[in-house]
């Protein structure tokens, strides 16, 4: 496993801190060469935006939750395991996102271009129990099917992306995206939203290229260093 893509997992780790997606809870991931290893942020209480590349850990996909890994480890192992095209998973419980997926019927409406991996119909993982084991996983993971995204009632959401760069990125905006339906419902003005016969797959192709994402990470990057002194995740 390379050095380069254990300190690329650190500093995915810092960027989503840095933009509050992920603190006390929510992780990611990124498969790495070897398609039964893969390389996760430390779990629940440890400083996400102090992680450097010593504090990643690098597990095969049949370990198990032990103290100091996110509880819900599994949800990564088992994209990797049943769907290695997507190289890295984020799992969030942003604001937005969760006051979204507490709505009965999720808003699909499209209202920035930058988001337009939003699914035509959201998957909503509907069982109020964190995702602990492995069947669990496989449950959550079939209920992605081909989407960027899935939301977890009152929870959070899963991010996917082929790329680490393009996971990160697809979570800033799916929360900011969020947070424009939360304002949008609640200022109950008539939307405009992006027409439906716009393909948002292609909008997808044309607004977020790979180019851009590593633009995106190159900047964000510069924000979530780590202060000189500070001390790592501890
Ligand atoms: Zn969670």
């Amino acid at each position: 496993m390379s050095a380069e893509l254990r300190s690329e997992l650190a500093t995915a780790t810092r960027i989503l801190a840095s933009h509050q997606l992920i603190g006390m809870f929510g992780h990611v991931s990124v498969l790495t060469d070897d398609p039964r290893r893969y390389l996760v942020c430390p779990g629940a209480g440890a400083r996400k935006d102090r992680c450097r590349a010593a504090d990643v850990l690098e597990l095969d996909l049949d370990e198990e939750f032990e103290p100091g890994r996110p509880l819900e480890l599994y949800m990564h192992a088992e994209l990797h395991r049943l769907k290695p095209e997507l190289k890295s998973l984020v799992h969030v419980h942003s604001p937005a996102l969760v006051a979204l997926s507490a709505m009965a019927e999720v808003p699909t409406q499209l209202l920035m271009l930058h988001a337009s991996f939003w699914p035509e119909v959201m998957p909503v993982w509907e069982e109020a129990e964190l995702v602990r084991d492995r069947p669990a996983a496989q449950r959550l993971i079939g209920i992605l099917g081909n989407a960027a995204i899935t939301l977890l009632r009152w929870h959070g959401a899963v991010i996917v992306g082929a790329t680490l760069h393009e996971a990160v990125f697809r979570a800033i905006l799916a929360e900011e995206h969020a947070g424009q339906l939360v304002t949008s419902l609640s200022h109950r003005r008539p939307l405009a939203p992006v027409p439906k016969d716009v393909d948002r797959s292609d909008l997808y192709a044309r607004v977020l290229s790979p180019r851009t994402h590593d633009m995106h990470w190159d900047y964000a990057s510069t924000f979530a260093e780590i202060p000189p002194g500070a001390r790592g995740s501890d």
